[in-house]
């Protein structure tokens, strides 16, 4: 028989699946009693973290913690529970002419996550991390107290705790600012790049745009190593809108969704037909620029568009590889790791390209460095581990890190750079796989 609350549990990328003891409550008592009874806690947000990070003995699911408290209109703070999701924000926000300062590339992550993850955007050259619009946060600490965290209230907590992956405690609301919009569009720019050169060009000449991002062919090699399409954006201003558009500028997108509705068979994604996509999804634009309106949910968001897309993986899932490596070696680093990946033939179906601007020093724990930043999709077969490995050397021999929250498998040296969140409390079973040297 197996206990009470012990279930099967994975995060986004289907790996690994875990069975441990899963509670939810929304009541602050019964949490810290939780907190109280047992070692090796996790507070669990949406699972949208894609490897081990939010999976322990313990886990607490927020996904009860699931309530508005307070939306001041007029200089645009909300206050939530912290399983509130952003997706839910934005149901409320946008229509307010509101929107997220930072938002991850999926709108289904809790707000706990986003600020344990310290999550970043598009815009970290221009905006930073979530952190940066997060005005205080109630903790459940080690001691299975409620501690206010802030800039100037328990300053140490709140600053271990942004990008501290949960290891500090259950965070059970927040208080965090908003950006004024006028529209719900983005006025995008999309600009095809040959080659790698060309891409790092481009994220130069864009870095006045707020928000930049690149989608990157993995299997193109030689004088076509790196092509790709930068898409540029800006909110959009009401009198940049077609007339017709400006009856409703802020309008939310209509809710239909197709659903990837079973795990797909292993062979369907393969290094054939993820080629095939690239080729498709390159020549879809015929020009070399093209200029338009879009809203902000197929900007922002476009993986959401499909419910469970992860299931195309197949049942033995994929991990997620997101690595920076500092500006000045983000080009030599960028060329090696895209050649690797190359002749590995473990295509990447998805594979981004960003470029980190400067990150702020007392977010300590936050993964962000000034810097190229590559996110990479990979199924998990035989070979996976060994390319991880050649992959995390060549970030290390560039003096990069890999990002937490989407790591499952790479070496200790990369991914141990936590400080101040050394408890026998919480722990995950990501931080004990790093602490033991994988
Ligand atoms: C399609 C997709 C795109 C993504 N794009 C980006 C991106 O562009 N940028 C980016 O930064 N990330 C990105 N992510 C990763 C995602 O934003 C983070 O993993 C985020 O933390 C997930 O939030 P969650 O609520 O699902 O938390 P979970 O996945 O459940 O947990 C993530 C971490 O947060 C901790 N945590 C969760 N809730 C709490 C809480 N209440 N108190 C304390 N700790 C808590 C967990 O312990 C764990 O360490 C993406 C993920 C997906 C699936």
């Amino acid at each position: 028989m197996k206990p009470n609350y012990v279930q099967k549990v994975t995060n986004w990328g289907n790996f690994p699946v875990v069975e441990k003891e899963m509670r939810f409550n929304d009541s602050v008592s019964k949490i810290k009693d939780f907190v109280q009874e047992r070692n090796e806690v996790i507070a669990r947000g949406n699972g949208r973290c894609y490897g081990d990070a939010s999976l322990g003995e313990h886990i607490f699911s927020t996904k009860r913690l699931n309530k508005f408290i307070a939306f001041d209109r007029l200089n645009g703070i909300i206050e939530c529970e912290s399983g509130v999701l952003l997706s839910e924000v934005l149901e409320v926000a946008v229509a307010q002419g509101f929107f997220l300062y930072v938002t991850p590339g999926t709108k289904y992550v809790s707000v706990g996550g986003a600020i344990a993850s310290d999550v970043h955007g598009k815009n970290h050259h221009a905006e930073g991390c979530f952190s940066e619009c997060v005005i205080e946060f109630n903790l459940i600490d080690e001691n299975s107290q409620v501690i206010t965290c802030s800039r100037e209230e328990n300053p140490d907590k709140f600053w271990a705790t942004v990008g501290g992956m949960g290891l500090t405690g259950i965070i059970i609301s927040a208080k965090f600012r908003l950006k004024n919009i006028e529209t719900s569009y983005i006025r995008q720019e999309s600009i095809k790049a040959e080659n790698l050169h060309e891409i790092f060009r481009l994220f130069d000449e864009s870095e006045d745009w707020t928000y930049n991002v690149a989608w990157i062919d993995c299997f193109q090699k030689g004088k076509n190593l790196g092509r790709s399409i930068l898409m540029r954006g800006e909110h959009a201003l009401k009198a940049e809108l077609q007339v017709d558009l400006q009856k409703k500028p802020l309008k939310l997108k209509e809710k239909f969704k197709p659903a990837v509705p079973f795990y797909l068979p292993g062979f369907v994604l393969n290094s054939f037909t993820i080629k095939v996509f690239n080729f498709l999804y390159f020549h879809k634009q015929k020009k070399k620029q093209l200029n338009n309106f879009v809203n902000y949910e197929t900007f922002f968001y476009p993986l959401d568009a499909i419910n469970e897309w992860n299931k195309i993986y197949g049942k033995k899932g994929f991990i997620q590889y997101q690595m920076v490596i500092p500006k000045q070696n983000g080009k030599e680093g960028m060329k090696q790791i895209l050649e690797a990946i190359a002749k590995s033939g473990n295509g990447s179906f998805l594979a981004v390209l960003k470029l980190f601007g400067k990150n702020n020093a007392q977010a300590y724990n936050s993964f962000p460095m000034e810097g190229y930043t590559l996110a990479l999709d990979f199924k998990v077969n035989k070979g996976l581990k060994k390319l991880v490995d050649q992959l995390d050397t060549i970030v290390e021999t560039f003096g990069g890190r890999i990002y937490l929250t989407k790591d499952s498998m790479s070496r200790s040296s990369l991914t141990d750079y936590l400080k101040n969140v050394d408890s026998s409390k919480f722990v995950s079973l990501q931080h004990k796989r790093i602490v033991n040297n994988n």
